[in-house]
Formats: structure tokens, sequence, C-alpha cells
């Protein structure tokens, strides 16, 4: 199995990258983003909770975001591979990954983590809010929030991965195009 963890601060375009890689290796999209918004619309006791952090711009609770990835990697035992975007954010998270994927036999393949200047961030954060919608997209002190929260709980994961060889540092400026190619031709040399 090939299990990515496509890894960057917010803005960094892990959605629109991991399109391209589900393509060219057939693999499972596991975005925690989106899959909080469907919680959040579906209005279960995990979404109401994880929305009042969200609109924030903190991150969701650990045990909401374990037991969703814990159920879908249930359903998908045979599955070519996964990628996983914008999870694990916590090094609670990665342990937890780690663990649950070892009960299906297979490890983390590696850990792509797109570099993107903070200024571009922002700029696209805020665009994307225009068509998105989403209230943590379109104030800028929230968007700074969670690039803070990014630099202090989710980047020392880079550690976490490098101490195992496994952390790649991906060019994330640049059309989509140059990104995806820098993205594949990386992954295709695991
Ligand atoms: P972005 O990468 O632009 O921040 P996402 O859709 O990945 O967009 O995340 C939006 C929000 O969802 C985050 O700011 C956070 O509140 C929550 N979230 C997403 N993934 C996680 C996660 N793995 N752990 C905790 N919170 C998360």
């Amino acid at each position: 199995m090939l299990n990515l963890v496509l890894f960057g601060p917010p803005g960094a375009g892990k959605g629109t990258q991991a399109d391209f890689l589900i393509e060219k290796f057939k693999l499972i999209h596991l975005s925690t983003g989106d899959l909080l918004r469907s919680q959040i619309a579906a209005k279960t006791e995990m979404g109401i909770e994880a929305k009042s952090y969200m609109d924030r711009g903190f991150l969701a609770p650990d045990w909401i975001v374990i037991s969703m990835i814990k159920s879908i990697l249930q359903e998908n035992v045979n599955a070519n591979g996964y990628i996983f975007d914008g999870f694990p954010r916590t090094v609670e998270q990665a342990w937890a990954l780690d663990v649950l994927l070892e009960e299906m036999g297979t490890p983390v393949s590696g850990m792509l983590c797109l570099i993107v200047d903070k200024d571009e961030l922002i700029k696209r954060i805020l665009l994307r809010g225009i068509t998105s919608g989403r209230p943590d997209d379109q104030d800028v002190s929230i968007i700074e929030n969670r690039i803070h929260i990014y630099n202090e709980k989710t980047l020392p994961l880079t550690n976490y991965y490098s101490a195992q060889n496994k952390y790649f540092k991906i060019d994330g400026m640049g059309s989509v195009e140059e990104i995806a190619h820098r993205l594949i031709d990386t992954v295709s040399k695991l």
C-alpha cells in the first residue's frame, strides 16, 4: 500500500494537489477538514463540538479526528493506499495513525511537506474564502491564528517523520501543474 501524508500550512494547496496524486496513484482521499465539514453539515455531536474550534482557527479535538480516520480505514482495508490530507496535525494524531496502520500491516510511505511563503498563504486563503464561504477563510486574524497553530502544533511533526527518513520537502510556490509534477516525481521514487 502507498500511504502518503500530504503536509503543509493552511492554504498550501494540499486539497488541490491531493487530486493529482489520487488520480495518478489510485489512492483514497482522506481530508480531515472535509470530513469535519461533513459532520458539521450533518449536525452530528462531533460536528457541533468541532465547529466551535474550527470557526476560530483552532484545531478540532484529537479524539474526534482520530475516530473519523479510524472508521474510514476500517471500511477500506483493501485499498491501494491512502492520501492523508490535513492529518496528522499533532504528535498524538501521528502516533494514532501509526497504530492504526500497524494494525493493517502497512506503514506511512512518506510525508510530503509543501513549503509556501506566509504572504502567499494568506492571499490564497482569502481568495478561496470568496467561493468556499468558510468562516475560517474570510478573516485575516483567524487565518493568522491557523498559521500560528500550524507552526506551534503541527510543524514539529516534520521531526517525527524526518527521524524515520520519511520527510520530503516540496517547493509549493509556482503553478499548480509545476507543484503536482514535483510531488509525483518524489512519490514515484518512494
Ligand atoms: P486548511 O489546510 O486550509 O487549514 P482544512 O480543511 O484542512 O484546511 O482544515 C480546516 C480546519 O479544520 C482546521 O483549521 C482545523 O480547525 C480543522 N482540522 C482539519 N484537520 C484537522 C486535524 N487533523 N486535527 C484537528 N483539526 C483539524
